[in-house]
């Protein structure tokens, strides 16, 4: 399901998420890695995006990549995320946000497992695992 993006200001975003969910979706943060609620998680289920519950990605993506953050091979769908080109850490990498509420996800990497061969290194605290 891809809704409309939506609008909303700082302020609003600030009183529905916590402050390192904020930090992460509304100001493009990086989490610790190993310290993140999901990077360990062999749960079955579907990851939501922590803003605005948009279904991003599934379990039976995720892989271990030896990073300390959770990874998928690909979204649960191509509609769901957008990618931009980010030059501002040193290297070119490529953004991941959620294409419904525009919040910072992670960046995706061309060296991932299977045949998409794709990466996407994610925040624990951008999504919310609705386990099944
Ligand atoms: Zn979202």
């Amino acid at each position: 399901m891809v809704e409309p993006p939506m609008e909303r200001t700082d302020a609003d975003w600030k009183s529905t998420l916590t402050e390192q969910q904020f930090d992460v979706l509304r100001g493009c943060g990086t989490e610790p890695p190993f310290q993140n609620e999901y990077w360990n998680c062999h749960d079955a289920g579907m990851y939501l995006c922590a803003g605005c519950g948009e279904e991003l990605f599934s379990s039976k993506d995720k892989f271990d990549s030896g990073t300390g953050w959770p990874s998928y091979t690909k979204p649960a769908s191509e509609k769901v995320v957008t990618e931009n080109e980010d030059d501002s850490w040193m290297q070119r990498r490529t953004e991941v946000k959620c294409a419904r509420c525009g919040g910072h996800l992670g960046h995706v990497f061309p060296d991932g497992p299977g045949k998409g061969g794709m990466r996407y290194c994610i925040n624990s605290a951008a999504l919310r695992l609705r386990r099944n």
